[in-house]
């Protein structure tokens, strides 16, 4: 296209739910390749592509809180995180499947199923084109993939994090409890925090306000828009200073 992209190299979180028609749990490929589909069309625009992927459709480790003495809390975390790198699996063959190349990388090391997370590598991968999963989220217990999403957007230079998820953006409200939820196009991160918006995890925000980061919030099951979002139309909700 002739127009000029807003952005150089984005962070497209996608969470587990993109991968299960809605209330489903597990991986249904349909709606992998899916999201693939849509993912590549906005890479072919020209804008380097790193996607980090999280696992809730498979397991959170917020589940097995208090109450549960059998499995630690920690220990769920983990198994969350090794979700999402059988999910990464699973949106590198579909991403390859419609010809597009891909990398995956995890931040805990699985020598044999991916490659390991280092930075300079990842950065390399993103230069060459290649739509570059992250997965395993931070390695670390007890944060969610959108801390991770946070953290590789800084630590890759991305100029926005992009956050789709089931709903238009962010509300006033839970919009799928509260019919009069008002969906916001514009907020700041200070009023993401003192209205206590749910958008994402409160390490994931401080970090996007520490570092100035925006994030944009928006549907992924309206088709195309990734790649509006990739182009820069105003879709969503744009958290900002
Ligand atoms: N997780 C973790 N550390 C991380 C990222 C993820 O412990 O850095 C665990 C956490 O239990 C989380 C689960 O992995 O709930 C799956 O990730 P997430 O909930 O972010 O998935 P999503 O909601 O995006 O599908």
């Amino acid at each position: 296209s002739d127009v000029p992209l807003p952005y150089k190299r984005i962070i497209l979180k996608l969470s587990g739910e993109s991968f299960v028609p809605p209330g489903q749990r597990g991986i249904v490929m349909s709606e992998v390749v899916d999201i693939a589909r849509q993912t590549i069309k906005a890479a072919k625009l020209g804008v380097e592509v790193g996607i980090v992927i999280g696992g809730g459709n498979i397991l959170r480790g917020a589940q097995f809180k208090a109450g549960n003495n059998c499995i630690q809390e920690a220990t769920a975390h983990y198994m969350g995180m090794l979700a999402t790198v059988i999910n990464g699996l699973a949106l590198q063959d579909a991403i390859e499947s419609l010809g597009f190349p891909t990398r995956l990388m995890t931040a805990i090391k699985m020598d044999g199923v991916a490659e390991p997370y280092i930075r300079r590598r990842a950065s390399r991968h993103l230069e060459k084109g290649r739509i570059v999963i992250f997965a395993a989220g931070t390695g670390a217990p007890f944060v969610t993939t959108d801390t991770a999403a946070a953290q590789k957007s800084l630590e890759l230079d991305c100029d926005i994090l992009m956050k789709a998820t089931r709903v238009d953006g962010i509300y006033s409200d839970d919009p799928e409890t509260n019919p009069h939820a008002v969906l916001y196009h514009n907020l700041t991160y200070k009023e993401v925090r003192d209205k206590n918006l749910r958008v994402m995890d409160s390490t994931a925000i401080a970090h996007c306000m520490e570092h100035n980061l925006p994030i944009l919030v928006f549907n992924f099951r309206t088709d195309g828009n990734i790649d509006r979002a990739v182009r820069g139309e105003t879709i969503g909700t744009l958290v900002g200073a």
